[in-house]
């Protein structure tokens, strides 16, 4: 009568035939000897004491039927290893010694078999993918897609032995242990970078809720041995790892594919997450993220006169030195931090600083490809940067040429008394052009945060180059033409070649820089181009920034890295200390609140900064006397006389206090005009050679990209992203491909979202 065989039938199919014969005949109400609605006939005529009674009897018959059942319910193997039932039947299998070569150095020496893959002897494991990827998983790890370890040392062999707790698990008294929960996700966590580094999914053997358990439920921890050999360290898979491990935050001089800087920036970042984090700007033409990884005492935000300063290496993509130094100061700082080093966490405490280590991944990857099949007699041409394989995007745009040309706006008003050199506009014709998404995600990136100062590095020569790029005249190339602030300019690209042991010599040149004066020079002078980073970020926006030119060799050799990082770790600390030169401070109304958007005046430099969200500015200033003015739309103007000595060691701190007034709002405007312009000289017809409406400048200046080119490049790049992910498999898919075993581990290729 009962079909409960095998414990796999459901209880329910149990209960359902007795109950159901019983139930139906007790609820069908019987009348003269007849149920209603049934053809079923009622035998017995029954008084209400009979038919209680009778119910009883049927429930207890249920309650019999099912007790029956249980008993029958078998508990497989599997079943008992997936915590279904408690107490295999069966043959109850016995421990066995370990006879597994990657499985040798468990804390434990005997296993039993099946285990929880369903293997049933150490044949079965070998032939398995899962032991094919124990047996492999160390050698991926660390070689993270490219040359040369990405960290995935970090989580080897901790991954591996996971692994063995899983595919052998722990024997003792011919019972089977499970191994701890919290520990596979440690591992899990701490392993996650280096995954992604090689773009392959967790597998799926090492499922932190399925094939292991909690404390409560009785564990244990299945890298119990290695964490007695790496020091004892009770906080290792609790928290952070320990400093004292020598080999940890060590910095690996070489190149970096784009999937190990991915996996160093996170790694740092995670490392130092009290101060540090990465974010990516935007996409690449090929849809590569452009990470970015910021240091700061609060990071993720925009702190009240902190001010922020950027780096970003590699906007030409065969210029690999600037991207690797980035990725070494990143990991240096974040080292320095950990180690108490009170230089860099006074700098990372007062300052906000960010690093975008490559801006042009596409044309790194193809320079880097390029690289690899340099031969010998290439050997000369490389050096001197011949080989210009990668510097452009993948659309062939030179980055560095890309950005809007607002000097050449400011040269043909350069007559008018009114001239500015600030906050230029961009002008719509700009985006009619081909704006690449990399210079795109850089101008966005470079409006929403107050940058202050910044420098972007190149290779190919030895020197600072400072604004302007482009001549102020047309066709004279090597023309010494400054901005306004050609001290500050000089202050700044100082600071750098100063640091740096040989750029400050005048025979150090190996470019075109013949001109430089010990290690920096007007961008102008060595070569005239427009459409630069550092033209457009002084004409645009607050940030003061240089180009450095690292060396003459673009792509050196690994082993010339750890020296170059060297020879620059001064200058980059010191050139971020910069930030804290000249002045800054709030501009406010009489009741203490910030004003957005005032301008800072400082008289005889026609370059003004304005102020950020809350009121906050940066004025960077060489030593001597200034009078500064600020000035806000509504407001009153205030003016100060300020005396900056030489060799201060923060920036000076001055607040302006604006009054309300009743004017117009334009009416301050006008009256600041008035002042400075006694003459406003054949206005109409340098406005007509313009290009842009100058009087509604600070109008335009609020608009960005009225064409919205972010969407259409990215919608575009993700699409093709997609298309090429489907089509190819990861590199490392050839270790499993005619492996003899069984299936392929579909499982090991990561989901596309
Ligand atoms: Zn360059």
């Amino acid at each position: 009568m009962c079909f409960c065989r095998s414990g796999k039938v459901s209880l329910s199919v149990c209960l359902s035939l007795p109950l159901f014969l019983s139930l139906s005949r007790l609820f069908y109400r019987c009348e003269a000897g007849s149920c209603v609605g049934r053809a079923w006939r009622c035998h017995i005529k029954m008084d209400p004491e009979t038919r209680s009674r009778q119910q009883i009897v049927l429930i207890l018959l249920g309650a019999l039927t099912l007790a029956s059942c249980y008993p029958q319910h078998r508990c497989e193997y599997e079943d008992y290893l997936l915590g279904r039932c408690r107490s295999p039947l069966g043959r109850r299998p016995k421990c066995t010694e370990i006879r597994l070569s990657y499985c040798e150095d468990m804390p434990y020496t005997e296993t039993l078999f099946p285990n929880a893959l369903g293997h049933t002897s150490r044949e079965e494991v070998e032939l398995g993918a899962e032991y094919l990827l124990m047996s492999v998983v160390e050698t991926l790890l660390s070689s993270g897609g490219g040359g040369g370890g990405g960290g995935g040392g970090q989580c080897s062999p901790d991954v591996r032995m996971l692994g063995c707790a899983v595919m052998t698990p722990r024997c003792e008294h011919d019972w089977p242990m499970q191994p701890c929960r919290h520990v596979c996700e440690t591992v899990r966590r701490r392993c996650a970078a280096a995954f992604d580094a090689i773009a392959m999914a967790w597998p799926y053997f090492l499922d932190c809720d399925r094939f292991f358990v909690s404390e409560e439920e009785g564990c244990y921890d299945p890298l119990e041995g290695l964490r007695v050999e790496q020091d004892g360290d009770d906080d290792y898979y609790g928290g952070l790892p320990p400093a004292e491990d020598p080999s940890f935050g060590s910095i690996r001089f070489g190149h970096h594919s784009e999937a190990e800087l991915a996996s160093v920036l996170s790694q740092t970042a995670e490392r130092c997450s009290d101060v540090a984090r990465t974010y990516s700007i935007g996409r690449s033409y090929e849809g590569r993220d452009l990470l970015a990884i910021e240091f700061s005492g609060n990071p993720g935000r925009h702190e009240l006169l902190e001010p922020e300063v950027r780096l970003v290496g590699n906007m030409h993509g065969n210029e690999a030195l600037g991207r690797q130094l980035l990725l070494y100061l990143a990991q240096d700082l974040c080292n320095e931090y950990r180690q108490g080093s009170p230089r860099v966490q006074a700098l990372i405490n007062t300052t906000r600083i960010h690093l975008l280590p490559s801006m042009n991944p596409d044309g790194y990857e193809v320079a880097a490809a390029g690289g690899q099949d340099a031969t010998e007699d290439e050997e000369e041409g490389r050096k001197y940067g011949a080989r210009n394989v990668g510097r452009t995007n993948a659309q062939g745009i030179d980055l560095n040429r890309n950005f809007p040309d607002l000097a050449s706006i400011v040269y043909r008003r350069r007559r008018l008394r009114t001239y500015r050199t600030d906050h230029i506009a961009i002008p719509d014709f700009y985006w009619f052009g081909k704006v690449a998404p990399e210079t795109y995600a850089v101008m966005k990136w470079v409006r929403s945060i107050p940058f202050m100062l910044g420098a972007n590095l190149h290779g190919g020569d030895l020197v600072v180059a400072y604004p302007y790029d482009l001549s102020k005249h047309p066709q004279q190339h090597k023309l010494f033409s400054p901005t306004p602030d050609e001290k500050v300019f000089k202050i700044i690209a100082r600071t750098y070649a100063d640091s740096h042991p040989t750029m400050g010599r005048d025979q150090a040149w190996c470019g075109s820089s013949r001109a430089s004066k010990n290690g920096i020079i007007n961008g102008a002078q060595v070569s005239s181009f427009a459409g630069s980073m550092q033209d457009f970020s002084y004409l645009h926006t607050n940030c003061y920034e240089v180009a450095v030119n690292l060396g003459c060799d673009k792509f050196p050799a690994e082993e010339d890295m750890e020296n170059a990082w060297h020879e620059n770790q001064e200058a980059f600390i010191s050139f971020l200390e910069g930030a804290h030169r000249g002045i800054k401070g709030l501009v406010k109304d009489e009741g203490g609140n910030g004003i957005k958007g005032a301008r800072v005046s400082v008289r005889g430099v026609r370059h003004d900064v304005t102020t950020a969200e809350q009121g906050d500015y940066w004025r960077l200033l060489a030593p001597g006397v200034h009078i500064l003015t600020a000035t806000a739309a509504g407001y009153t103007r205030a003016i100060k006389r300020v005396r900056l000595p030489p060799g201060m060691p923060h920036a000076g701190r001055v607040d302006f206090v604006l009054t309300k007034t009743a004017l117009e709002p334009n009416a301050t405007a006008l009256n600041r005009v008035e002042e400075e312009v006694v003459v406003v000289v054949r206005a109409e017809e340098e406005e007509g050679g313009g290009g842009g409406g100058y009087y509604s400048e600070q109008d335009d200046y609020e608009r960005f990209d009225p064409y919205n080119h972010f969407e259409r490049y990215t919608a575009s790049a993700l699409a093709a992203r997609r298309q090429e992910r489907r089509a190819e498999k990861p590199w490392w898919w050839s270790f499993f491909v005619g492996s003899g075993g069984g299936a392929a581990p579909t499982w090991l290729l990561r989901k596309e979202d």
